[in-house]
């Protein structure tokens, strides 16, 4: 343990209200990769499990003295568990929580199910919502499926127009999209752009070393992701008013100029997001799914542990040691402060567990540089250099 290290406490929560979903997306990290503890797991998570898991919040946002803490709704399909349910889950939050701290609630949807009803009641009880979508018909429907292979697009988009209303638009978060590299980049720009949405997060699809992500060699010498992001951050970083927030290269820009955290899968700041599945179990973030069954797992619980007892658990821990926490090959490089080797489930590697690059490395580096570049270029018109933000 580093010197003087003291954990970070835990902002984040993400819930498994639901533990099934309407769509079968064959990338899905819940259902399709490694673990597949779902099939164990109540369909919704129990009132009981959702008390404690309150209770549990409070008591941390006591010890710790909190000024804020985000609760994201996910799932499975999380608007499966229906407005009466979701209703109880966010009053009791609410009730045991709001008198402590601030209290943001999220959900994180397909879309699907998005309908007027849906999303008055979800701007009724103030919760933003994120809403999942690959980009135009053809890249959506490469995976975003029902299970009998229909496509989900029409349903989504009417879902994502439903919160652009603007009775309801306040509350509307944006999109993740998944790169898919078999899409043209292009086309899904435009395609989200025509759209008319405020906000998206590229995402990219879930492996590890030992399971490469789509159409990746590692070490491959090749970089397709930096390939398929570059001319998108270019014709962001170069419209004369930028047409959208994008979280992805929003976040790298920032590291880049000398902020911290941001973004999960990019900087050294501490990871301070619990995830709480549908039966009350403590898991890491949930893409850890990807590397086996049971690597997210904790041994602990909202029924039996605060959340301080998660400080003991090694690979939380590792997540909020910073450099520290990782490998000598990323220490040494010249991106790390920006890359932070990536999310925490793409470096495993079986042996060396996390002590790895991302299986992302070359792709990381290659695009933070691209951009790096770019961000050079355009100071030294202002007359400044890199350095000389950063020190300011
Ligand atoms: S680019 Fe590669 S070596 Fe550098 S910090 Fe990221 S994962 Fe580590």
């Amino acid at each position: 343990m580093p010197p003087g290290w003291a954990p970070t406490p835990f902002r984040e929560f993400v819930l498994k209200v639901a533990s099934r979903c309407n769509l079968d997306c064959d990338y899905c990290y819940v259902y399709h990769l490694a673990d597949q503890s779902w099939r164990t797991q109540p369909r919704f998570m129990t009132e009981a499990a959702v008390g404690a898991t309150a209770d549990r919040i409070a008591e941390h946002v006591r010890t710790h003295d909190l000024e804020f803490v985000n609760i994201r709704l996910h799932g499975g399909e999380p608007l499966l568990a229906g407005r009466e349910r979701l209703s109880r889950i966010a009053g009791t939050l609410r009730e045991r929580l709001a008198p402590l701290t601030e209290v943001a609630i999220t959900v994180q949807t397909n879309g699907v199910l998005l309908d007027e009803p849906m999303a008055a009641f979800l701007v009724a009880q103030d919760i933003g919502v994120g809403i999942s979508l690959d980009g135009d018909r053809q890249a959506n429907d490469l995976h975003r499926t029902y299970a009998d292979g229909r496509s989900s697009y029409d349903e989504v988009v009417a879902g994502i127009q439903m919160m652009q209303r603007p009775e309801f638009r306040s509350h509307f978060l944006g999109l993740l999209c998944t790169i898919q590299l078999a899409a043209d980049p292009v086309r899904v720009w435009d395609a989200l752009l025509g759209l008319g949405i405020d906000g998206v997060d590229f995402l990219l699809p879930h492996g590890t070393w030992e399971h490469p992500p789509p159409g990746l060699v590692p070490a491959g010498g090749r970089t397709p992701y930096a390939d398929w992001l570059v001319p998108l951050f270019d014709r962001w970083f170069d419209a004369p008013v930028r047409p959208l927030s994008v979280r992805t290269f929003e976040s790298l820009l920032h590291l880049l100029l000398g902020g911290v955290g941001a973004h999960e899968s990019f900087g050294l700041a501490p990871v301070a997001l619990v995830v709480v599945e549908s039966d009350g179990s403590y898991e890491q973030v949930d893409t850890m799914k990807a590397v086996g069954q049971g690597a997210a797992a904790s041994g602990r619980t909202v029924f039996a542990d605060p959340l301080d007892a998660l400080f003991d658990v090694p690979a939380f821990v590792q997540r909020q040691l910073g450099l520290h926490g990782l490998a000598d090959s990323c220490r040494d490089c010249d991106v790390v402060t920006t890359c932070g080797a990536g999310l925490f489930p793409h470096r495993y590697r079986p042996g060396a567990a996390y002590a790895n690059p991302t299986v992302y490395c070359a792709d990381q580096y290659a695009l933070i540089a691209h951009i790096q570049r770019r961000v050079e270029e355009a100071l030294a018109r202002r007359g400044t250099t890199l350095a000389a933000v950063r020190a300011s």
